[in-house]
């Protein structure tokens, strides 16, 4: 690594991307790509020898080449699943993190990196309104991982040694987890990596007069009904903001639900977690003094630059007794610290032993921006997604079947304007509907003027539109409604003529 190169090339780079973003409106959020697309125009194999000026060729090529078959994830027109939010700081504390290439696997492979981690998850506990009992300054922790379905699987088979070394390895079919129908389908996921059977994976429905939320009832049957039949119950995974809704699971309700049953509980807050920053959104994880663990993703909506999860747990010694290796000599130089400063070695609480230096963006973000700065940015987007609703609202062919959460307006042409359901959304057969509304996203999409994706809840088919980026401005959303609009119109219009 040449000292004098790196200058040179980290300009260019840096200029290319500020020119990205000076630009970035004038490019189609969605490309009018088709799969193999990039592969004819490449070589089919690697340059055996350096190219010369390599990097100025390259740059060229992404403007080129790659610029227009991407998806332009920080398009402010891009309201499609949830954002990944940036920042100038984000960006750059991926770029020293990268400059640096410390592995932090253990304090002694670098001791400021691991402290650093420590100091910013307590940080940003706090700053969500987070319980003592999850930071290390109540005797839980934090770490920042990669994604949520590795907090997911890290907590599960925690859960797992934990339960099984009560009543015995053997058991571990007898084992059932619990979630809902709206949970991330990562949790499945990690469910069956840590050894869930299939069966035992209880998705429990839920409905459109609850808002599409688990209630303790139904948890509580399910519980009662695998205890009866000799399994036993192990976690639970509720979500503060489901994907298709960002509706709020009651954790209140569900911890007593399960108090008194040995269940894990674990929060996934990958979307709305940001939001309790805001002293006003603190609501939605009322109860969150009782669960095992809670993780969200700061790469959505905190400004820190993919990827960035923090996961937080009460006992972080249930972790590393189901990940902790101490079988490397190599890795055994740790220092053990004091009373006051035990020596984490986060290699013992997640999967993989190599880690990246996530916490230095987010370090950089939280002192950049403060957290007055990032309850601005959560405030404005929640502004203006309630400005798209009222805009929805305010328009008799649409409908907004579920409440607004957050930044999250889920909204649809109505039945009724279709083909003559009575239009109140309850027991109507939605065929036809949701096929008007998936042409009507496609359309939208298809204008490259703004990118929004989809959900189907109960039975219903809803467009999605998230707004969470931050260069979104108002003038965006508006613009985003009247491209609904009109491709609305066109839609009807062949549809009764
Ligand atoms: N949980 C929820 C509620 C999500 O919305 C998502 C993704 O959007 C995930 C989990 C998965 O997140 P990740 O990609 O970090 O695993």
């Amino acid at each position: 690594l040449d000292a004098g190169e790196f200058r040179r090339q980290g300009r260019q780079v840096v200029d290319f991307i500020a020119d990205y973003y000076a630009r970035i409106d004038d490019y189609p959020v969605r490309p009018a790509v088709a799969p193999g697309f990039l592969a004819g125009k490449l070589p089919a194999t690697a340059p055996s020898t350096p190219e010369p000026d390599a990097l100025t060729a390259a740059l060229r090529d992404v403007r080129e080449l790659i610029l227009p078959g991407i998806t332009h994830w920080q398009s402010p027109r891009h309201f499609a699943h949830f954002s990944a939010t940036a920042s100038n700081v984000g960006a750059l504390g991926e770029a020293l993190a990268a400059g640096l290439n410390v592995n932090p696997f253990t304090w002694a492979a670098s001791p400021a990196a691991t402290e650093l981690e420590v100091v910013v998850t307590d940080w940003l506990g706090k700053a969500l309104h987070l319980p003592e009992r999850l930071l290390f300054a109540g005797g839980g922790g934090g770490t920042l991982m990669g994604t949520s379905c590795d907090a997911m699987l890290c907590t599960i088979v925690a859960a797992r040694d934990r339960k099984l070394a009560e009543i015995g390895e053997e058991r571990i079919g007898d084992l059932v987890v619990y979630c809902s129908d709206q949970t991330h389908f990562s949790f499945q996921k990690a469910a069956r990596i840590a050894g869930i059977r299939r069966g035992n994976c209880r998705e429990i429905p839920t409905c459109r007069e609850s808002g599409f939320v688990l209630t303790a009832m139904a948890l509580q049957a399910a519980v009662a009904a695998d205890e009866a039949a000799g399994r036993v119950p192990l976690f639970l995974c509720a979500t503060v903001g489901t994907t298709p809704t960002a509706a709020v699971d009651p954790l209140r309700e569900l911890c007593a639900a399960v108090d008194g049953h040995g269940v894990w509980v674990h929060v996934d807050a990958a979307y709305a977690g940001a939001a309790c920053v805001c002293p006003e959104f603190r609501h939605a994880i009322a109860g969150v003094e009782a669960v095992d663990s809670f993780s969200t993703n700061p790469h959505k909506w905190l400004l820190a630059n993919m990827d960035c999860c923090a996961l937080w747990v009460t006992r972080p010694d249930a972790l590393v007794a189901a990940l902790g290796t101490d079988h490397d000599v190599i890795l055994k130089d740790a220092a053990r610290g004091d009373d006051h400063h035990a020596a984490v070695d986060y290699k013992d609480w997640q999967v993989a032993l190599s880690r990246r230096f996530r916490a230095l963006k987010l370090w950089l973000v939280l002192r950049c921006h403060g957290v007055d700065g990032l309850r601005a940015v959560v405030r404005s987007h929640v502004r203006m997604a309630a400005a798209f609703e009222s805009m929805v609202r305010a328009d008799a062919r649409f409908e907004v079947p579920v409440p607004r959460q957050f930044g999250l307006v889920c909204f649809r042409l109505r039945p009724a304007t279709q083909l003559g359901g009575d239009g109140d959304g309850v027991g109507d057969d939605f065929t036809a509907s949701n096929e008007a509304n998936r042409r009507l996203l496609e359309a939208v999409n298809a204008t490259g003027r703004a990118y929004m994706s989809s959900a189907v809840v109960g039975g219903m088919y809803v467009l999605r539109c998230a707004v969470g980026n931050s260069l979104t401005e108002e003038h965006h959303v508006r613009e985003a409604w009247s491209v609904v609009q009109g491709q609305a119109a066109a839609i009807l219009a062949t549809a009764t003529a």
